[in-house]
């Protein structure tokens, strides 16, 4: 079987853990936690980074900071994980379903001025795959009404949108160190804000809804209750993993880049003869290799083509089920237009194993016999 995923461990997480026990302090905000701040301020150029528990935490913490309250809606893609909808609906928000663009299966720019109405506080964008959203445009949609922008950069980091890097954009960001991501600690995320006027206030709602902060620098007398807030920071042990992965970042893209291009440059006939479609990678965008999709012809052809890969131990998977129709969705959610790319993509899309150590006849495989069963499937078919 090849794997459809597997965490690159770089050989300092061990290390880095062992001193965390070697001193005996594991809870939250310690050395790592700040060492893994300030990387990402530095290599990220965000205003300010809070490490979480998740990216999910770290999209609930954005909306809180956003000011999302009950009826308050927010315009997001559907194509994208539950969380960048859940996380507005626990305040009592709306998330506002538009369609996507069909080259980059990113938000569609073009839609978000009809969804918008007195009501919208904010936008949400998914840079999906690792590859930027159109923030130019949607930075000036999102001033002209005074909206603020939410990157889920959850798949975006060490990307880039003409030269910037994905997360540093928005007025926040949110990234996920989850296991089947780029950099990982098994669980874990960041929150990113980039407006310097929310920093106070994330760190109070990042510690518990407390001034602690302040009061350890001894800006105030008394450490007490002053906002909402929750327990969204992670301990000590996994800040300790995720520092060691970071700094090993150039090593573990690289690793991801190569497997990427390799199925690309062997793809390109394929596609030539409309067996599927590869990702496209606008110009001015450059991305993280984290996910390599085909978009196969017909939901029936993806279907047949899942199952065969499968049966032939090729760790093959496909996502998301769209918000706007799942239950959740049909309950909180609203949609806004036609939808049209969104269902055919979801029902099309076929993810392939990529991960930095996969060995190359790992990679050979996985490209011959994606090659020999399209063909058979296109020999074969089969009714639609
Ligand atoms: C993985 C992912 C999340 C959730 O990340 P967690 O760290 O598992 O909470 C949210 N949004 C997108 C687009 C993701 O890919």
């Amino acid at each position: 079987m090849i794997r459809f995923n597997k965490p690159y461990i770089t050989g300092n997480e061990m290390k880095n853990i062992q001193s965390v026990l070697n001193k005996g302090r594991m809870a939250g905000n310690g050395e790592f936690t700040q060492k893994c701040q300030e990387w990402l301020e530095c290599e990220i150029g965000c205003g300010k980074a809070l490490l979480t528990t998740s990216c999910t935490a770290a999209l609930e913490m954005a909306v809180i900071l956003a000011d999302i309250g009950y009826g308050d809606e927010v315009i997001m893609p559907s194509y994208t994980f539950v969380s960048t909808a859940n996380a507005v609906v626990l305040r009592g928000g709306v998330p506002v379903f538009v369609d996507i663009r069909e080259d980059t299966l990113n938000i569609d720019e073009t839609k978000i001025e009809a969804a918008i109405t007195p009501h919208t506080k904010a936008i949400t964008v998914v840079h999906y795959a690792g590859v930027a959203c159109e923030m130019d445009t949607i930075m000036a949609i999102a001033e002209k009404y005074r909206l603020l922008v939410i990157e889920d950069a959850a798949q975006g980091i060490l990307s880039k949108y003409k030269g910037q890097p994905l997360g540093s954009i928005g007025h926040f960001a949110a990234l996920s160190f989850h296991e089947t991501k780029n950099l990982v600690s098994g669980e874990g995320g960041a929150v990113l804000i980039n407006d310097t006027t929310f920093q106070d206030r994330a760190e109070i709602i990042w510690e518990k809804g407390t001034n602690r902060k302040a009061f350890h620098k001894g800006l105030v007398d008394k450490y007490s209750w002053v906002d909402i807030g929750s327990s969204y920071l992670p301990g000590e042990l996994i800040a300790a993993f995720l520092y060691g992965q970071l700094i090993s970042c150039a090593i573990i893209d690289k690793a991801r880049m190569k497997v990427w291009n390799q199925y690309h440059e062997s793809f390109a006939a394929a596609e030539k003869y409309n067996k599927f479609r590869r990702p496209i990678i606008p110009q001015e965008i450059s991305h993280n290799g984290h996910i390599y999709y085909l978009l196969l012809p017909t939901a029936s052809k993806r279907d047949q083509m899942l199952h065969r890969l499968q049966d032939k131990g090729i760790g093959a998977v496909f996502h998301y089920i769209p918000l706007h129709s799942s239950p959740a969705g049909i309950r909180y959610g609203r949609t806004c237009g036609e939808m049209d790319v969104t269902d055919s993509v979801a029902s099309r899309l076929l993810r392939l194993p990529l991960w930095g150590e996969m060995k190359e006849e790992d990679v050979q495989t996985v490209i011959r016999i994606v090659q020999d069963e399209v063909n058979y499937i296109e020999e074969n078919v089969l009714s639609e």
